[in-house]
């Protein structure tokens, strides 16, 4: 991922993000920072780029001119979106680092002086974003905020790849106290329970503290997490149903659109799915009813749409008013014990750049079905299993959260490559307290054995997915 800062003070930026993380991860070329000197655009023969504001008022505002051209000089033709830090923006958030973290290249533009004229603001800015309800004298500092939040989320960029999914806001909870050696410190001690040993009790601990100090200290998520943990346990009914929506809403992936009792319609951000479940067909009329008004307002981009229906009604309804095109019958699979799976096949490894061949078979498979995602860049992690040194076969972890993309090579099956790969997925996923699902094709019979055979259980609905019109 690419930032462009323009700015009126490079050094300043250059300078504070070469150390630590971020520093690092320019270093492996995992982001590239680029600060634009706005003053070196200026036509003015003394190097001014600011004037007196039309109209009177305290202060000098930043001229259109040197803006405009270090704009274009950074995009060319190309329209990039681009942010004006300011405190009259929207605020900067977790969510919005995530948003932003998919792009590939980024333009900060950071004010000085009262601001900027707000003529070159209307021309190349797409998005007004603000760090807080305070004033600053400059919108550098305002951007290292923004690129430190999103580089972080650039795969690669942090060591342990967890971290960034147990930390503060994924899931409008805030983190839960931590503790590192030496176990007694000024009299006191580290909880017992972090000592036991026990996962369960550890995460049972974990988030009743997160719990506790979301609700003392920020009442808004707190809400917005009670709403969230109410359909979850309304979804629970139906465990293997409903275990995509349930993933997604607990590991504070998707957003509430609707929810009345089971009824419950989310947005998954991540992979831009629509997800829902409705009990009856009124309730589903409401549902897209609903949905049509998210879509209108943006709050859904219609771009983006696809489908996840639990209902034959629901999928009949899309067709019929959306236009959305069915595009496969799934069966759920979930594994719901907690104990981790034997893993036979010892060297698995999540993979990065290796194995290309490999992933374009993959793709074929994928395309052949005509499902899934075709560009493997936007794929979740993926983890190859080798055998004597050589990639045979490799499983992945959707963007949505669900297993899948399971594949081994011609040469390399029925020695138990599959199992080993999906076993060491699912006992991956249980360290992080997930509950391991993935859908499986109606019809692939040697698929469904495995989910069996490794134990988990099948859903006894099917699941749709259609694709949206744009998408
Ligand atoms: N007159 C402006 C106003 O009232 O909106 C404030 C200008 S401020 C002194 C100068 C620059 O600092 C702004 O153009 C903006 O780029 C940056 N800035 C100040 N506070 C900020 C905040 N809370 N978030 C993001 N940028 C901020």
């Amino acid at each position: 991922m690419k930032f462009h800062v323009l700015t009126l003070f490079p050094d300043m930026v250059l300078g504070a993000l070469s150390a630590s993380v971020v520093g690092r991860a320019i270093e492996k070329g995992l982001i590239g920072v680029e600060a634009v000197d706005i003053r070196g655009f200026t036509l003015e023969k003394h190097g001014r780029v600011d004037d007196y504001p039309y109209g009177g008022g305290a202060g000098m505002l930043m001229q259109a001119q040197p803006v405009y051209d270090a704009y274009r000089h950074v995009c060319g033709d190309r329209k990039l979106r681009t942010v004006y830090l300011t405190p009259q923006g929207k605020p900067f958030s977790q969510k919005m680092a995530e948003e932003f973290s998919k792009e590939e290249e980024l333009v900060l533009l950071c004010g000085h002086y009262e601001g900027i004229d707000e003529r070159v603001l209307e021309e190349v800015v797409t998005d007004f974003v603000s760090i807080g309800d305070y004033v600053l004298t400059g919108g550098e500092l305002a951007a290292m905020v923004m690129i430190d939040a999103i580089s972080r989320l650039v795969p690669g960029v942090l060591n342990n790849e967890e971290s960034a999914e147990a930390e503060s806001f994924h899931n409008d909870l805030l983190e839960y106290p931590q503790y590192t050696r030496p176990y007694l410190w000024h009299g006191k001690a580290v909880p017992q329970v972090l000592l036991s040993g026990n996962h369960r009790d550890v995460a049972a601990w974990r988030l009743a503290r997160s719990e506790e100090r979301t609700r003392d200290a920020r009442p808004d998520l707190f809400k917005r997490y009670c709403k969230k943990k109410q359909a979850i346990e309304d979804l629970s009914r139906r465990k293997r149903e409903h275990i995509h929506i349930m993933e997604a809403l607990k590991r504070g992936k998707a957003e509430l659109l609707f929810q009345d009792g089971a009824n419950i319609m989310v947005y998954h951000r991540e992979c831009g799915v629509i997800l829902m479940t409705a009990q009856d067909p009124a309730s589903g009329e409401e549902m897209l009813e609903a949905l049509r008004k998210d879509l209108s307002k943006g709050k859904v981009p219609f771009k983006a749409a696809w489908y996840v229906v639990s209902q034959d009604f629901l999928a009949l309804r899309l067709q019929e008013t959306f236009q959305a095109r069915p595009c496969g019958t799934f069966l759920q699979a979930c594994y719901t014990r907690r104990e981790p799976l034997p893993v036979r096949h010892k060297d698995i490894r999540r993979l990065s750049g290796e194995g290309p061949l490999f992933l374009a078979k993959w793709e074929e498979a994928w395309k052949r079905d005509g499902i899934g995602p075709t560009d493997l860049s936007k794929a979740g992690a993926l983890y190859g299993a080798y055998l004597d040194g050589h990639l045979a076969g490799l499983i992945g972890q959707g963007k949505d959260g669900g297993m899948g993309f399971l594949y081994v090579e011609e040469g390399s099956r029925r020695q138990g490559v599959a199992s080993s790969l999906e076993a060491y997925l699912i006992n991956r996923q249980l360290d992080w307290g997930w509950t391991p699902y993935c859908q499986v094709p109606a019809g692939n019979v040697p698929a469904l054995a495995l989910q069996e055979k490794l134990g988990l259980y099948l859903s006894g609905g099917m699941l749709q997915w259609l694709r949206g019109v744009d998408s």
